[in-house]
């Protein structure tokens, strides 16, 4: 028996399979600390799961609409007038299974076989391999640390070519921390405008998880916004990751062709999450900011710790929760037992030998750095920087 040739088209996240290894180290009883998961650690707010526990016993236990109920769509309406002032219908918006499914959606209802789709690197794990998955071609635009990993218009310009069909990209992003600003997307916008026939997916999952102030969304040029879909969730921005709630916002033939898609298969996502994200969406967002300033907070330490760290050159994040140190100082360099050819071997040497588990920058496109998540106690994160610095320390 033979499985498809899909499977061997793509690969699994590398974030799962470090969070995998780890997890099987510490079934051998080593306390491994992990940083490689993209996950807030906090809990989920009370009012919100309060809500939950409400559908429960309200008996939200049936099949929900494919889009998702219209209140909550109503309520993701008001969530896009209230924080980004962008207007749109419940029928532009269509509920999901995660951000993550939000983008297999909108992948698979703009990419053909042989489309071209702009990612600029580094970008999330996921992107490259869903555009695999639909048979597009994945066209990397390198970016420099100089630049905060961000891409100007005339770099964008200079790589659309008539196969063109998406430029896919989050901001803030996961894993540099990049965030554009109003002038750095409306250069980017300014470009869209004389192309109308490429969509542009803006993934705002980290929308709050921002620094440097208001979240600029690339939809609020009009010119381009039927152009945009913009992909959001909750699971970010209000410690709610395993609930699985992501949305889109875009015009109604994408909307409609996801609401296609998903209807084959998932129908509409989780009851009572929909349920629990109006209280999250339109309810008391305090929760939210008070974990962005504890992320703001332990990143300012973060930045500390890894100006300590030799050879490690950082651009600041300024949003999400991670750090994406460039660390190729130590390629060439060896403990006398491993040798660190990359960073995928930096990352297997941090967990093996310090214990702490990272993933690789080759997952995202920028093989010289490799990714640290500040989602853990500051305690944690002090010890595992102690733990990586010893480690480091052998290497010569
Ligand atoms: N987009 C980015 C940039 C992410 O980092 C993640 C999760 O790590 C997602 C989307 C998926 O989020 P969700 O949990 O809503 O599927």
């Amino acid at each position: 028996m033979k499985l498809s040739s899909l499977l061997s088209r793509f690969s699994e996240p590398e974030t799962l399979k470090m969070a995998k290894l780890g997890r099987e180290l510490r079934a051998k009883g080593v306390d491994v600390i992990d940083l490689s998961l993209g996950e807030p650690d906090f809990d989920t707010p009370k009012h919100i799961k309060e809500a939950a526990k409400k559908a429960v016993d309200d008996n939200y236990s049936h099949y929900t609409p494919v889009p998702g109920y219209l209140d909550v769509r109503e309520a993701v309406c008001v969530k896009l007038k209230r924080d980004n002032n962008l207007e749109y219908k419940p029928e532009n918006i269509v509920l999901s299974t995660g951000a993550k499914q939000s983008l297999a959606n909108v992948i698979l209802a703009t990419v053909d076989q042989g489309d071209e789709v702009i990612i600029p690197a580094p970008f999330w794990v996921t992107y490259s391999e869903l555009v695999k998955i639909a048979g597009g071609v994945p066209v990397i635009l390198t970016t420099t640390m100089e630049n905060k990993y961000k891409i100007t218009g005339a770099e964008l310009e200079a790589a659309i070519t008539p196969k063109t069909k998406v430029f896919l990209f989050s901001s803030p992003c996961n894993p540099s921390g990049s965030v554009y600003s109003y002038d750095e997307l409306k250069s980017l916008a300014d470009v869209f405008a004389k192309h109308p026939e490429i969509f542009i997916i803006s993934d705002e999952i980290y929308e709050y998880i921002n620094f440097v102030g208001k979240h600029e969304s690339i939809a609020q040029f009009d010119a381009i916004k039927d152009q945009v879909i913009i992909v959001n969730g909750l699971s970010k921005g209000y410690a709610m990751t395993g609930y699985r709630l992501g949305y889109i916002a875009a015009n109604v033939d994408v909307a409609k062709g996801c609401e296609k898609l998903q209807g084959q298969f998932t129908s509409g996502t989780n009851a009572v999450t929909q349920r629990a994200t109006i209280d999250a969406l339109v309810g008391d967002q305090t929760p939210t900011h008070e974990m962005t300033k504890e992320f703001e907070r332990r990143k300012k330490r973060v930045m500390e710790l890894v100006s300590e760290v030799p050879g490690w050159k950082l651009a600041e994040p300024d949003g999400a929760f991670y750090v994406f140190p460039q660390v190729s100082y130590y390629f060439g360099k060896s403990d006398g037992t491993n040798v660190i050819n990359d960073a995928d071997d930096l990352c297997m040497y941090l967990l093996n030998v310090a214990h702490v588990s990272t993933v690789t920058g080759r997952a995202f496109g920028t093989p010289d750095c490799i990714r640290l998540s500040f989602a853990n106690s500051l305690e944690k994160i002090e010890e595992a920087y102690k733990r990586i610095k010893e480690a480091l320390a052998k290497l010569k």
